[in-house]
């Protein structure tokens, strides 16, 4: 099982990945999360983390690079979600090659549609505890005393006005990309986290998990 998933910064995206991972038994492949560890590990390019903390996108050739080597990995041969990848037409079209190349192919792009003022207050509240990569919303849904919270760079409220207008430039090209292709589903982004789960399996045609 191939799956996109498509949505901007904060349309619930990550929490939708995780229940898609566990149910297939596939890794969630996160160019965003691959460039954060490279960040942390010390070994990003530091044009590309500049990039990363105005909230803007880096190269396509340095996520392909990265998406070319992790589809390899033993993890990823029963299939794998990819959170925000691609991004571009360009990034899009390399991702085809890079599957035909090894006689795959995407299942279904799924498309999470919330709107904008919902997101902007979204990301302003969301953290992620340190340890257990758990994200909480500190308004609806608030962590643990104990949890080490972080609050990401690209969440506070100047990053995330770019990265949801690029985010919605991509999109315009990207949705059409794959619709014409007859992978595009679109799933209503709002309600709470167990009702948009789902609406995404019914959008892959199968039955939800008991
Ligand atoms: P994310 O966690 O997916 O929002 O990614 C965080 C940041 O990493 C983005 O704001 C971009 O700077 C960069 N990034 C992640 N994925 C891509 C991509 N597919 N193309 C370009 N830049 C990306």
């Amino acid at each position: 099982m191939i799956l996109i998933l498509l949505g901007a910064p904060g349309s619930g995206k990550g929490t939708q990945a995780q229940v898609l991972c566990k149910k297939y038994t596939i890794p969630q492949i996160s160019t965003g999360d691959m460039l954060r560890a490279a960040k942390k590990a010390g070994t990003l390019d530091p044009k590309y983390l500049a990039i990363m903390d105005a909230g803007g996108l880096v190269p396509d050739e340095a996520v392909i690079g990265l998406i070319d080597r992790r589809i390899d990995e033993s993890d990823a041969a029963p299939g794998f979600l990819l959170d925000g990848f691609p991004r571009t037409v360009p990034q899009a079209e390399a991702l085809g090659q890079l599957l035909a190349n090894r006689n795959r192919k995407i299942d279904r792009v799924i498309q999470l549609d919330v709107p904008r003022a919902m997101i902007e207050e979204r990301t302003i509240y969301r953290r992620t505890d340190k340890r257990s990569g758990q994200i909480y919303h500190l308004k609806y849904n608030p962590p643990p005393s104990d949890a080490e919270l972080d609050h990401r760079a690209d969440d506070q409220p100047e990053a995330v006005n770019k990265r949801l207008d690029a985010y919605e430039a991509m999109t315009a090209a990207l949705l059409p990309y794959y619709e014409k292709m007859g992978l595009l589903r679109r799933v209503e982004g709002v309600g709470k986290p167990e009702e948009v789960t789902q609406r995404v399996f019914a959008a892959l045609d199968i039955q939800a998990a008991k």
